[in-house]
């Protein structure tokens, strides 16, 4: 979806609303953590200020990660905000490197790259089910946030393993 300058320069200032839903297929291809989302809905404003142009609002969608930590499926409800501003091309030549102001090309904005790559830089590159999800036991390859194990404290030394199951296989 495009936004055209002229309509917001006739608004002057007023902002105008705008909804959209991005493509779900081509952002997870994009993104390896991303097992699989629902559509992106997009609500948002966009406004000319002074010489500038604003856009702004929030992507949401539903996404499926699996844990980094302990291969758990889950899904996040995903709440991005965005904002960016635009400037004439034309104005934006003060060669300022640091600015957020993105130059204006041409006589629209367009609005679903720049979403996309809004809504790309916020998933997460190592997802976690939560916080301080304690991951798998490396010993035993138990989930250790659903099940406890005491691999660490009863690390039988192989030499006493062998005469372990010996009693056992003798009672
Ligand atoms: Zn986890
Ligand atoms: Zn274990």
């Amino acid at each position: 979806m495009n936004i055209k300058v002229s309509d917001l320069d006739h608004l002057k200032g007023e902002p105008l609303p705008f909804r959209l839903t991005l493509d779900a297929d081509e952002l997870k291809r994009r993104h390896q953590e991303i097992r699989g989302l629902t559509p992106v809905e997009v609500s948002g404003e966009a406004a000319k200020l002074g010489n500038l142009y604003y856009v702004k609002g929030e992507l949401k969608s539903d996404v499926d990660f699996v844990c980094a930590r302990c291969l758990k499926p889950f899904t996040r409800h995903t709440a991005v905000p965005f904002a960016e501003t635009f400037a004439p091309a034309e104005s934006a030549e003060d060669e300022d490197q640091d600015s957020d102001i993105l130059p204006l090309e041409g006589d629209e904005i367009e609005l679903n790259p720049l979403l996309q790559e809004d809504f790309l830089l916020a998933i997460p590159a190592f997802p976690l089910c939560e916080e301080e999800c304690k991951g798998l036991c490396p010993e035993c390859g138990v989930n250790r946030n659903e099940q406890a194990c005491e691999c660490k404290h009863e690390r039988i030394d192989p030499r006493l393993a062998g005469l372990a199951d010996f009693f056992k296989d003798s009672k």
